[in-house]
């Protein structure tokens, strides 16, 4: 039954925030109230989405949030300093820069900007490093949440072959190192990957973040496989699709997600249990 197959991100991070608005609740006991401050800056309409999507989270969960919403010609000073004051804001706990930026701002002196125990994205480098030795407080958003729905389908990453196809620093990256501490034997696959079908089809756990619409198909997939798609692309018809086929690959998996409804719920998740641990942390 393909029903059976569907990874539900959409229930999993429901019942994931029911959790942390548990924890919230009992953190407002002691006198803690997580606060997120989210930073936009245009108007980019996927980030516009993304940044109402990470407010009503917030709402939900009872996590105080404050928006920062910059022109497009803001500076990179003016930007620098508005992180530079919300690094000492004692009511925020998280401070999130959505990405991209306009092309003039430079963003990584921007993350470099944030206060390590602030960057509930775990962007910045001393984060970074810190997942690359295991030895973390956060964990980025988007890998987090792959490596939560993939424990929900009970499957055991110990052993197994896990090929993660992307490698930018947000996603492909992190999720092979997470993936590697959990014991999988990772493959790394990119643009320059030669018979990237014959990789992906010996992967028993496969994860897809490329931006490329619907690019694996159910012939790359091996029958049985764990198949995680990231990839969010926007069809001519307006229709959201990941970077998996999905009839076809649902076809061959054992377990996979749906675009929309697998990862983008999780993500979201993510940066909320990030914010209450940074607030937990900073308490
Ligand atoms: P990037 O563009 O930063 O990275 C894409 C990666 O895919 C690169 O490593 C690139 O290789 C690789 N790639 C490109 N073409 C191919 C190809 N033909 N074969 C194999 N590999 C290829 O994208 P992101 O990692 O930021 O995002 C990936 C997707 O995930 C996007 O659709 C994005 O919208 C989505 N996304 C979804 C999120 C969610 O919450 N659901 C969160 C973040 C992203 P190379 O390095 O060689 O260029």
């Amino acid at each position: 039954m393909l029903g059976e197959k569907v990874i539900d991100g959409r229930q999993i991070a429901s019942k994931i925030r029911s959790r942390l608005k548990a924890e919230v609740a009992e953190l407002k006991e002691k006198g803690i109230c997580p606060g997120l401050a989210v930073v936009i800056v245009g108007d980019d309409p996927a980030s516009r989405v993304y940044v109402n999507m990470k407010k009503k989270a917030c709402a939900e969960i009872g996590i105080y949030s404050e928006e920062y919403t910059l022109p497009q010609e803001t500076t990179q000073q003016e930007l620098l300093d508005l992180v530079k004051r919300l690094n000492g804001k004692e009511d925020i706990h998280g401070i999130l820069v959505q990405l991209p930026l306009p092309g003039h701002l430079d963003e990584e002196e921007v993350i470099d900007a944030i206060a390590v125990r602030k960057d509930v994205d775990a962007f910045h480098p001393v984060n970074v490093g810190k997942i690359m030795i295991g030895n973390y407080d956060f964990l980025p958003c988007t890998p987090a949440g792959v490596m939560e729905l993939i424990k929900e389908t009970g499957i055991e990453i110990t052993g197994k072959e896990c090929v993660v196809v992307g490698r930018s620093n947000i996603v492909g990256k992190p999720q092979s190192m997470l993936l590697l501490q959990q014991h999988g034997t990772v493959t790394v696959c990119h643009s320059r990957t030669k018979n990237l079908k014959e990789v992906c089809k010996r992967a028993d756990i496969l994860v897809v973040a490329v931006g490329r619409a619907q690019m694996i198909t159910g012939d790359m997939i091996k029958p049985g496989a764990v198949v995680i798609d990231v990839g969010m692309n926007r069809l001519e018809n307006k229709k959201l699709v990941g970077d998996v086929d999905f009839d076809s690959a649902a076809a061959v998996a054992g377990a996979i997600t749906p675009v929309p409804g697998g990862v983008g719920p999780m993500t979201i998740a993510m940066l909320m249990k990030n914010t209450v641990k940074a607030a937990q942390l900073q308490a």
